[in-house]
Protein backbone atom coordinates (compact mmCIF):
# COMPACT_ATOMS: atom_id res chain seq x y z
CA UNK A 1 0.00 0.00 0.00
CA UNK A 2 2.85 1.88 -0.36
CA UNK A 3 1.83 4.26 -2.95
CA UNK A 4 -1.83 4.82 -2.07
CA UNK A 5 -4.55 6.32 -4.82
CA UNK A 6 -6.83 9.11 -3.91
CA UNK A 7 -9.59 6.67 -3.73
CA UNK A 8 -8.02 4.93 -0.92
CA UNK A 9 -7.33 8.33 0.75
CA UNK A 10 -10.61 8.91 1.16
CA UNK A 11 -11.66 5.81 2.28
CA UNK A 12 -9.07 6.20 5.53
CA UNK A 13 -10.97 9.43 6.75
CA UNK A 14 -14.67 8.36 5.92
CA UNK A 15 -15.00 7.00 9.52
CA UNK A 16 -14.28 8.34 12.29
CA UNK A 17 -16.12 8.07 15.87
CA UNK A 18 -13.91 9.14 18.55
CA UNK A 19 -12.91 13.22 17.32
CA UNK A 20 -15.38 15.83 17.25
CA UNK A 21 -15.14 17.81 13.76
CA UNK A 22 -17.52 21.06 13.58
CA UNK A 23 -18.89 22.86 10.49
CA UNK A 24 -20.98 26.12 11.11
CA UNK A 25 -21.74 24.91 14.64
CA UNK A 26 -22.91 21.02 13.47
CA UNK A 27 -20.68 18.20 14.02
CA UNK A 28 -19.55 16.44 10.81
CA UNK A 29 -19.34 12.49 10.81
CA UNK A 30 -18.23 11.87 7.31
CA UNK A 31 -16.35 14.72 6.16
CA UNK A 32 -15.38 13.54 2.40
CA UNK A 33 -19.21 13.73 2.13
CA UNK A 34 -19.66 17.19 3.78
CA UNK A 35 -20.30 20.24 0.84
CA UNK A 36 -18.59 22.74 3.10
CA UNK A 37 -15.48 20.43 3.56
CA UNK A 38 -15.70 18.13 -0.23
CA UNK A 39 -13.81 20.79 -1.67
CA UNK A 40 -10.96 20.22 0.63
CA UNK A 41 -10.87 16.75 0.73
CA UNK A 42 -10.24 16.89 -3.05
CA UNK A 43 -7.81 19.09 -2.79
CA UNK A 44 -5.69 16.67 -0.18
CA UNK A 45 -6.83 14.04 -2.75
CA UNK A 46 -4.82 15.44 -5.10
CA UNK A 47 -1.25 14.93 -3.91
CA UNK A 48 -2.17 10.92 -3.88
CA UNK A 49 -3.62 11.54 -7.38
CA UNK A 50 -0.12 13.12 -8.53
CA UNK A 51 1.57 9.90 -7.23
CA UNK A 52 -0.09 8.29 -10.46
CA UNK A 53 -0.65 10.50 -12.95
CA UNK A 54 1.68 10.68 -16.16
CA UNK A 55 2.54 14.15 -16.52
CA UNK A 56 3.45 14.43 -12.38
CA UNK A 57 4.54 11.23 -10.58
CA UNK A 58 8.08 11.78 -11.90
CA UNK A 59 8.08 14.41 -9.12
CA UNK A 60 5.32 12.93 -6.85
CA UNK A 61 7.38 10.05 -5.84
CA UNK A 62 10.97 9.06 -4.11
CA UNK A 63 12.82 6.45 -3.22
CA UNK A 64 12.77 5.80 0.59
CA UNK A 65 15.63 4.19 1.84
CA UNK A 66 13.83 3.31 5.54
CA UNK A 67 11.80 0.98 3.97
CA UNK A 68 13.56 0.67 0.69
CA UNK A 69 10.61 1.08 -1.34
CA UNK A 70 8.96 4.24 -3.73
CA UNK A 71 7.03 6.37 -1.46
CA UNK A 72 4.53 9.52 -2.07
CA UNK A 73 6.95 12.49 -1.59
CA UNK A 74 4.89 14.19 0.65
CA UNK A 75 6.44 11.65 3.10
CA UNK A 76 10.02 11.55 1.73
CA UNK A 77 12.74 12.72 3.77
CA UNK A 78 14.76 15.26 1.56
CA UNK A 79 18.11 13.80 0.66
CA UNK A 80 19.72 15.81 -1.28
CA UNK A 81 19.41 19.63 -3.01
CA UNK A 82 17.49 18.01 -6.36
CA UNK A 83 14.61 16.83 -3.62
CA UNK A 84 13.98 20.08 -1.64
CA UNK A 85 13.92 21.57 -5.45
CA UNK A 86 11.30 18.67 -6.42
CA UNK A 87 9.55 19.84 -3.69
CA UNK A 88 9.41 23.44 -4.68
CA UNK A 89 8.49 22.30 -8.70
CA UNK A 90 5.89 19.51 -7.05
CA UNK A 91 4.24 22.58 -5.06
CA UNK A 92 4.20 24.58 -7.88
CA UNK A 93 2.67 22.07 -10.01
CA UNK A 94 -0.08 20.59 -7.45
CA UNK A 95 -1.19 24.22 -7.56
CA UNK A 96 -2.21 23.91 -10.93
CA UNK A 97 -4.00 20.72 -10.51
CA UNK A 98 -5.83 22.16 -8.03
CA UNK A 99 -5.90 25.82 -7.97
CA UNK A 100 -5.93 25.62 -4.51
CA UNK A 101 -3.82 24.82 -1.09
CA UNK A 102 -3.64 21.16 -0.81
CA UNK A 103 -2.66 21.42 2.69
CA UNK A 104 -0.60 18.34 3.21
CA UNK A 105 3.28 20.12 2.96
CA UNK A 106 2.86 21.25 6.74
CA UNK A 107 2.33 17.69 7.94
CA UNK A 108 5.74 16.68 5.79
CA UNK A 109 7.80 19.49 6.85
CA UNK A 110 7.14 18.55 10.04
CA UNK A 111 8.36 15.18 9.28
CA UNK A 112 11.66 16.50 7.81
CA UNK A 113 11.43 19.09 11.11
CA UNK A 114 11.64 16.03 13.20
CA UNK A 115 14.04 13.86 11.74
CA UNK A 116 16.72 16.22 11.77
CA UNK A 117 15.69 17.33 15.72
CA UNK A 118 15.66 13.79 17.14
CA UNK A 119 18.96 13.27 15.28
CA UNK A 120 20.47 16.45 16.57
CA UNK A 121 19.00 14.86 20.19
CA UNK A 122 20.67 11.53 19.26
CA UNK A 123 23.68 13.10 18.84
CA UNK A 124 23.63 14.80 22.33
CA UNK A 125 23.14 11.25 23.71
CA UNK A 126 19.47 11.19 23.69
CA UNK A 127 18.43 8.21 21.56
CA UNK A 128 15.41 7.12 21.94
CA UNK A 129 13.17 10.34 20.06
CA UNK A 130 15.19 9.41 17.14
CA UNK A 131 14.77 5.68 17.26
CA UNK A 132 11.08 6.51 17.96
CA UNK A 133 10.39 9.04 14.85
CA UNK A 134 12.19 6.44 12.37
CA UNK A 135 9.69 3.73 13.36
CA UNK A 136 6.54 6.34 13.01
CA UNK A 137 8.59 7.51 9.88
CA UNK A 138 8.28 4.14 8.44
CA UNK A 139 4.77 3.38 9.32
CA UNK A 140 3.92 6.98 7.80
CA UNK A 141 5.67 5.96 3.94
CA UNK A 142 4.49 2.39 4.26
CA UNK A 143 1.00 3.47 4.82
CA UNK A 144 1.09 6.81 2.96
CA UNK A 145 -0.40 8.50 5.73
CA UNK A 146 -2.08 11.85 5.26
CA UNK A 147 -0.48 13.96 8.18
CA UNK A 148 -1.43 17.35 8.97
CA UNK A 149 1.39 19.65 11.45
CA UNK A 150 0.01 21.62 13.97
CA UNK A 151 2.21 24.31 15.01
CA UNK A 152 1.18 28.00 16.32
CA UNK A 153 -0.63 27.83 19.56
CA UNK A 154 -3.30 30.55 20.28
CA UNK A 155 -0.78 32.19 22.34
CA UNK A 156 -3.04 34.96 24.31
CA UNK A 157 -1.58 38.04 24.98
CA UNK A 158 1.55 38.11 22.88
CA UNK A 159 3.38 39.55 25.38
CA UNK A 160 3.19 37.19 28.07
CA UNK A 161 5.20 33.71 27.99
CA UNK A 162 3.46 29.98 27.80
CA UNK A 163 4.21 30.02 31.98
CA UNK A 164 2.69 33.01 32.57
CA UNK A 165 -0.82 32.68 31.75
CA UNK A 166 -3.32 29.94 31.40
CA UNK A 167 -4.72 27.74 28.91
CA UNK A 168 -2.58 30.17 25.70
CA UNK A 169 -0.20 27.30 24.75
CA UNK A 170 -0.98 23.42 24.58
CA UNK A 171 0.84 22.02 28.27
CA UNK A 172 1.95 18.34 29.11
CA UNK A 173 -0.62 17.76 32.30
CA UNK A 174 1.07 14.42 33.48
CA UNK A 175 3.60 12.22 32.14
CA UNK A 176 3.35 8.40 33.12
CA UNK A 177 5.35 5.06 31.75
CA UNK A 178 2.85 4.66 28.93
CA UNK A 179 2.64 7.89 27.79
CA UNK A 180 1.67 11.46 28.40
CA UNK A 181 -1.26 13.67 28.62
CA UNK A 182 -1.39 17.16 27.09
CA UNK A 183 -4.28 19.91 27.13
CA UNK A 184 -4.53 22.81 25.15
CA UNK A 185 -5.15 24.13 21.46
CA UNK A 186 -3.66 24.65 18.10
CA UNK A 187 -4.65 27.37 15.92
CA UNK A 188 -4.92 28.02 12.25
CA UNK A 189 -4.60 24.40 11.41
CA UNK A 190 -4.20 23.83 7.81
CA UNK A 191 -6.37 21.11 6.23
CA UNK A 192 -6.60 19.57 9.83
CA UNK A 193 -10.07 18.00 9.24
CA UNK A 194 -8.70 16.10 6.07
CA UNK A 195 -6.22 14.56 7.82
CA UNK A 196 -5.61 10.94 9.38
CA UNK A 197 -3.15 12.13 11.67
CA UNK A 198 -1.69 15.36 13.18
CA UNK A 199 2.02 15.94 14.59
CA UNK A 200 1.95 18.70 17.28
CA UNK A 201 5.40 20.88 17.39
CA UNK A 202 5.84 23.49 20.28
CA UNK A 203 5.20 27.52 18.36
CA UNK A 204 8.43 29.52 19.79
CA UNK A 205 12.00 29.20 21.61
CA UNK A 206 11.39 28.36 25.24
CA UNK A 207 12.84 28.64 28.74
CA UNK A 208 13.15 26.66 31.33
CA UNK A 209 10.13 27.37 33.33
CA UNK A 210 8.17 26.66 29.81
CA UNK A 211 9.40 23.27 29.67
CA UNK A 212 5.86 21.93 30.17
CA UNK A 213 4.91 23.63 26.49
CA UNK A 214 8.14 21.86 24.96
CA UNK A 215 6.67 18.80 23.72
CA UNK A 216 6.13 17.07 19.62
CA UNK A 217 4.43 14.31 19.19
CA UNK A 218 2.10 12.45 16.72
CA UNK A 219 -1.21 11.57 17.10
CA UNK A 220 -4.05 9.94 15.11
CA UNK A 221 -6.70 12.65 14.87
CA UNK A 222 -9.77 10.27 15.45
CA UNK A 223 -8.68 10.37 19.22
CA UNK A 224 -10.74 10.78 22.19
CA UNK A 225 -10.58 14.34 23.24
CA UNK A 226 -9.80 15.58 19.86
CA UNK A 227 -12.37 18.56 18.45
CA UNK A 228 -12.09 20.10 15.40
CA UNK A 229 -13.60 23.92 14.72
CA UNK A 230 -13.54 24.55 11.18
CA UNK A 231 -12.84 28.27 10.30
CA UNK A 232 -14.82 30.04 7.99
CA UNK A 233 -13.40 31.59 4.50
CA UNK A 234 -15.11 34.08 2.03
CA UNK A 235 -17.28 32.82 -0.16
CA UNK A 236 -17.26 29.08 1.45
CA UNK A 237 -21.29 29.30 1.77
CA UNK A 238 -21.26 28.59 -1.91
CA UNK A 239 -19.99 25.60 -1.64
CA UNK A 240 -23.25 24.69 0.27
CA UNK A 241 -24.97 25.73 -3.35
CA UNK A 242 -24.03 22.74 -4.67
CA UNK A 243 -23.54 24.70 -7.96
CA UNK A 244 -20.28 23.53 -10.68
CA UNK A 245 -19.83 27.52 -11.07
CA UNK A 246 -20.22 29.71 -8.50
CA UNK A 247 -17.26 28.12 -6.45
CA UNK A 248 -14.89 27.06 -8.45
CA UNK A 249 -12.40 25.62 -8.63
CA UNK A 250 -14.09 23.55 -6.38
CA UNK A 251 -10.81 22.69 -4.74
CA UNK A 252 -10.42 24.39 -1.52
CA UNK A 253 -8.40 24.40 1.67
CA UNK A 254 -9.68 24.43 5.50
CA UNK A 255 -8.00 26.34 8.70
CA UNK A 256 -9.28 24.76 12.08
CA UNK A 257 -8.52 25.30 15.45
CA UNK A 258 -8.07 21.57 17.14
CA UNK A 259 -8.65 21.42 20.72
CA UNK A 260 -6.73 18.76 22.68
CA UNK A 261 -8.64 18.21 26.03
CA UNK A 262 -6.50 15.84 28.43
CA UNK A 263 -5.42 13.63 25.79
CA UNK A 264 -3.19 10.41 25.84
CA UNK A 265 0.00 9.95 23.56
CA UNK A 266 1.68 6.83 23.71
CA UNK A 267 5.12 7.11 24.41
CA UNK A 268 5.97 5.67 21.19
CA UNK A 269 4.77 8.44 19.53
CA UNK A 270 6.55 11.26 21.88
CA UNK A 271 9.47 12.97 19.96
CA UNK A 272 9.95 15.51 22.35
CA UNK A 273 8.96 16.14 25.87
CA UNK A 274 10.42 18.69 27.65
CA UNK A 275 13.42 19.23 25.78
CA UNK A 276 13.29 23.24 26.01
CA UNK A 277 16.09 23.92 24.80
CA UNK A 278 15.59 22.71 21.36
CA UNK A 279 12.19 24.14 20.86
CA UNK A 280 13.32 27.43 19.11
CA UNK A 281 15.89 25.21 17.00
CA UNK A 282 12.76 23.40 15.78
CA UNK A 283 10.62 26.37 15.35
CA UNK A 284 13.74 27.62 12.88
CA UNK A 285 14.19 24.37 10.98
CA UNK A 286 10.55 24.05 10.37
CA UNK A 287 9.12 27.66 9.19
CA UNK A 288 12.08 27.51 6.86
CA UNK A 289 11.09 24.59 5.14
CA UNK A 290 7.67 25.93 5.16
CA UNK A 291 9.14 29.04 3.52
CA UNK A 292 10.75 27.67 1.14
CA UNK A 293 7.74 25.59 -0.01
CA UNK A 294 5.52 28.99 -0.07
CA UNK A 295 7.75 29.43 -3.25
CA UNK A 296 6.29 26.49 -5.26
CA UNK A 297 2.44 26.85 -4.26
CA UNK A 298 1.76 30.43 -4.28
CA UNK A 299 3.65 30.50 -7.98
CA UNK A 300 1.57 28.24 -8.94
CA UNK A 301 -1.43 29.84 -7.76
CA UNK A 302 -0.57 33.17 -9.44
CA UNK A 303 0.39 31.22 -12.75
CA UNK A 304 -3.55 30.24 -12.35
CA UNK A 305 -4.22 33.78 -12.27
CA UNK A 306 -1.92 35.08 -15.00
CA UNK A 307 -4.04 32.32 -17.07
CA UNK A 308 -7.17 33.64 -16.21
CA UNK A 309 -6.63 37.29 -16.62
CA UNK A 310 -4.88 36.95 -20.07
CA UNK A 311 -8.14 34.75 -21.06
CA UNK A 312 -10.50 37.72 -19.61
CA UNK A 313 -8.66 40.09 -21.49
CA UNK A 314 -8.90 37.82 -24.81
CA UNK A 315 -12.60 37.59 -24.37
CA UNK A 316 -13.13 41.33 -24.28
CA UNK A 317 -10.35 41.76 -27.19
CA UNK A 318 -7.88 43.66 -25.16
CA UNK A 319 -5.04 41.14 -24.55
CA UNK A 320 -2.91 43.25 -27.24
CA UNK A 321 -2.93 46.58 -25.84
CA UNK A 322 0.31 47.68 -24.35
CA UNK A 323 -0.81 48.28 -20.98
CA UNK A 324 -2.41 44.83 -20.36
CA UNK A 325 0.66 43.22 -22.02
CA UNK A 326 2.27 45.14 -19.20
CA UNK A 327 0.52 44.16 -16.08
CA UNK A 328 0.91 40.46 -17.56
CA UNK A 329 4.59 40.90 -17.83
CA UNK A 330 4.75 42.42 -14.03
CA UNK A 331 2.68 39.31 -12.90
CA UNK A 332 4.85 36.86 -14.48
CA UNK A 333 8.28 38.60 -13.17
CA UNK A 334 6.55 38.80 -9.40
CA UNK A 335 5.41 34.68 -9.60
CA UNK A 336 9.24 34.07 -10.73
CA UNK A 337 10.52 36.16 -8.13
CA UNK A 338 8.96 34.04 -5.47
CA UNK A 339 9.67 30.43 -7.07
CA UNK A 340 12.94 31.07 -7.95
CA UNK A 341 13.99 32.18 -4.73
CA UNK A 342 12.42 28.90 -3.52
CA UNK A 343 14.52 26.92 -6.04
CA UNK A 344 17.37 28.88 -4.40
CA UNK A 345 16.91 28.08 -0.66
CA UNK A 346 16.60 24.49 -2.09
CA UNK A 347 19.99 24.27 -4.66
CA UNK A 348 21.73 25.63 -1.77
CA UNK A 349 21.00 23.40 0.61
CA UNK A 350 22.46 22.99 4.10
CA UNK A 351 23.62 19.43 5.71
CA UNK A 352 22.94 19.98 9.32
CA UNK A 353 23.64 15.94 9.89
CA UNK A 354 24.54 13.21 8.35
CA UNK A 355 21.49 12.68 6.08
CA UNK A 356 19.67 16.11 7.30
CA UNK A 357 18.96 18.45 4.18
CA UNK A 358 17.98 21.54 5.09
CA UNK A 359 17.08 24.55 3.14
CA UNK A 360 19.62 27.58 2.54
CA UNK A 361 17.63 29.57 5.54
CA UNK A 362 18.50 33.26 4.03
CA UNK A 363 16.87 32.38 0.84
CA UNK A 364 13.72 30.54 2.77
CA UNK A 365 12.63 33.50 4.38
CA UNK A 366 13.44 35.93 1.40
CA UNK A 367 10.98 33.90 -0.34
CA UNK A 368 8.73 34.21 2.47
CA UNK A 369 9.01 37.62 2.79
CA UNK A 370 8.31 38.17 -1.03
CA UNK A 371 4.99 35.53 -0.82
CA UNK A 372 3.84 38.50 1.93
CA UNK A 373 3.51 41.02 -0.88
CA UNK A 374 3.80 39.39 -4.21
CA UNK A 375 0.46 38.14 -4.66
CA UNK A 376 -1.36 40.74 -3.21
CA UNK A 377 0.02 42.79 -6.19
CA UNK A 378 -0.54 40.08 -8.36
CA UNK A 379 -4.48 40.22 -7.16
CA UNK A 380 -4.36 44.17 -8.12
CA UNK A 381 -3.11 43.41 -11.20
CA UNK A 382 -5.46 40.40 -12.46
CA UNK A 383 -8.54 42.54 -10.70
CA UNK A 384 -7.34 45.72 -12.88
CA UNK A 385 -7.48 43.41 -16.33
CA UNK A 386 -10.64 41.28 -15.32
CA UNK A 387 -12.47 44.61 -14.95
CA UNK A 388 -15.48 44.93 -12.24
CA UNK A 389 -17.54 42.35 -13.24
CA UNK A 390 -14.99 40.23 -10.91
CA UNK A 391 -17.41 41.88 -8.30
CA UNK A 392 -20.14 42.00 -9.75
CA UNK A 393 -21.08 39.17 -12.35
CA UNK A 394 -24.19 37.37 -11.75
CA UNK A 395 -24.46 34.13 -10.33
CA UNK A 396 -24.84 30.80 -12.38
CA UNK A 397 -28.79 30.52 -10.79
CA UNK A 398 -28.90 33.30 -12.77
CA UNK A 399 -27.73 32.00 -15.70
CA UNK A 400 -29.84 28.75 -15.32
CA UNK A 401 -32.80 30.74 -15.39
CA UNK A 402 -34.41 30.35 -18.71
CA UNK A 403 -36.07 33.82 -18.67
CA UNK A 404 -32.51 35.51 -17.27
CA UNK A 405 -30.27 33.73 -19.77
CA UNK A 406 -30.82 35.50 -22.97
CA UNK A 407 -30.27 38.97 -21.35
CA UNK A 408 -27.15 37.74 -19.81
CA UNK A 409 -26.13 36.75 -23.00
CA UNK A 410 -26.53 39.80 -24.86
CA UNK A 411 -25.37 42.14 -22.35
CA UNK A 412 -22.56 40.20 -20.98
CA UNK A 413 -21.15 39.54 -24.69
CA UNK A 414 -17.23 39.82 -25.98
CA UNK A 415 -15.72 38.41 -28.64
CA UNK A 416 -18.34 36.19 -30.06
CA UNK A 417 -15.48 32.74 -30.13
CA UNK A 418 -15.79 32.85 -26.51
CA UNK A 419 -20.01 32.09 -25.06
CA UNK A 420 -21.15 33.60 -22.09
CA UNK A 421 -20.68 30.76 -19.80
CA UNK A 422 -16.77 30.80 -20.55
CA UNK A 423 -16.81 34.61 -19.14
CA UNK A 424 -18.68 33.79 -16.09
CA UNK A 425 -17.00 30.45 -15.30
CA UNK A 426 -13.44 32.74 -15.67
CA UNK A 427 -14.29 35.21 -13.76
CA UNK A 428 -15.47 32.69 -10.84
CA UNK A 429 -12.34 30.99 -11.38
CA UNK A 430 -10.17 34.04 -10.91
CA UNK A 431 -12.38 35.60 -8.20
CA UNK A 432 -12.68 32.73 -5.90
CA UNK A 433 -8.33 31.68 -6.62
CA UNK A 434 -7.23 35.44 -6.84
CA UNK A 435 -9.16 36.72 -3.58
CA UNK A 436 -8.49 33.21 -1.59
CA UNK A 437 -7.42 33.00 1.78
CA UNK A 438 -4.52 30.53 0.32
CA UNK A 439 -3.67 33.34 -1.85
CA UNK A 440 -3.73 36.61 -0.02
CA UNK A 441 -3.93 35.67 4.11
CA UNK A 442 -2.00 32.35 3.90
CA UNK A 443 0.94 34.21 1.77
CA UNK A 444 0.83 36.91 4.69
CA UNK A 445 0.72 34.64 8.24
CA UNK A 446 1.00 30.96 6.77
CA UNK A 447 4.82 29.68 7.84
CA UNK A 448 5.31 32.67 9.79
CA UNK A 449 3.90 36.04 10.38
CA UNK A 450 6.04 39.21 8.20
CA UNK A 451 8.05 40.04 11.17
CA UNK A 452 9.07 36.74 11.23
CA UNK A 453 10.97 36.47 8.49
CA UNK A 454 12.35 39.65 8.69
CA UNK A 455 14.24 38.73 12.63
CA UNK A 456 15.95 35.93 10.57
CA UNK A 457 17.25 37.86 7.72
CA UNK A 458 18.62 40.61 10.35
CA UNK A 459 20.48 37.72 12.40
CA UNK A 460 22.03 36.45 9.52
CA UNK A 461 23.36 39.30 7.60
CA UNK A 462 26.06 40.91 8.53
CA UNK A 463 25.97 44.86 8.89
CA UNK A 464 29.18 44.98 10.23
CA UNK A 465 31.22 42.94 7.53
CA UNK A 466 29.41 45.48 5.03
CA UNK A 467 30.41 48.43 6.61
CA UNK A 468 33.74 46.81 6.36
CA UNK A 469 33.57 46.50 2.94
CA UNK A 470 31.96 49.93 2.19
CA UNK A 471 35.16 51.57 4.67
CA UNK A 472 37.40 49.31 2.60
CA UNK A 473 36.14 51.16 -1.04
CA UNK A 474 36.43 54.65 1.05
CA UNK A 475 39.88 54.12 1.75
CA UNK A 476 38.98 54.85 5.26
CA UNK A 477 40.47 51.17 6.34
CA UNK A 478 42.14 47.98 5.05
CA UNK A 479 39.61 44.41 5.07
CA UNK A 480 40.27 41.43 5.43
CA UNK A 481 37.65 39.69 3.29
CA UNK A 482 35.64 36.65 4.52
CA UNK A 483 35.98 33.70 1.86
CA UNK A 484 32.52 33.81 1.13
CA UNK A 485 30.52 36.22 -1.24
CA UNK A 486 27.83 36.78 0.96
CA UNK A 487 27.93 39.10 3.85
CA UNK A 488 26.08 36.51 6.00
CA UNK A 489 27.17 35.74 9.78
CA UNK A 490 26.63 32.20 8.48
CA UNK A 491 23.98 30.43 7.81
CA UNK A 492 22.23 28.29 10.18
CA UNK A 493 21.70 28.92 13.56
CA UNK A 494 24.51 26.50 14.54
CA UNK A 495 26.75 29.01 12.99
CA UNK A 496 24.96 32.26 14.04
CA UNK A 497 25.20 32.52 17.42
FE1 LIG B 1 1.33 23.39 0.98
FE2 LIG B 1 1.35 25.90 0.21
FE3 LIG B 1 -0.78 24.89 1.44
FE4 LIG B 1 1.43 25.34 2.85
S1 LIG B 1 0.17 26.89 1.83
S2 LIG B 1 0.17 23.49 2.87
S3 LIG B 1 3.02 24.89 1.28
S4 LIG B 1 0.00 24.28 -0.56
FE1 LIG C 1 0.69 27.11 4.99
Amino acid sequence: MVLRTGEQYINAIKNRNKVEIYVLGKEVKDVTQHPFLKPSILSFKATYDAAHEEDSKFLARAWSPFINEEVNRFTHIHRSPEDLAAKVKLLRKLSHKTGACFQRCVGWDALNTLYIVTKLMAEKGKKDYYERFVEYLKYVQKNDIALAGAMTDVKGVRTLKPHEQKNAYLKVIEVTKEGIYVSGAKANITGIAAAEEVIVMPTRAMSDKDQDFAVAFSIPLDTEGIKVIVGRQLNDARRMEEGEIDALPYRTNHEGLVIFDNVFVPMERVFMLRDWQMSGILVEIFSAYHRQGYGGCKSGLADVIIGASYNLAKQIGVEKASHIQNKLTEMVLLTENMYSTGIAASLDAIKLCEDCWWVNPMFANVTKQLVTRFPYEITKLSTDIAGGILGTAPSEWDLKNSKLRPYIEKYLQGISDYPVEDRLRMVRLLENVSLSVAFLIESVHGAGSPEAQRIVLNRIYDYDYAEKIARYLANLEKTEFKDKAEPWRGRTFIEVS
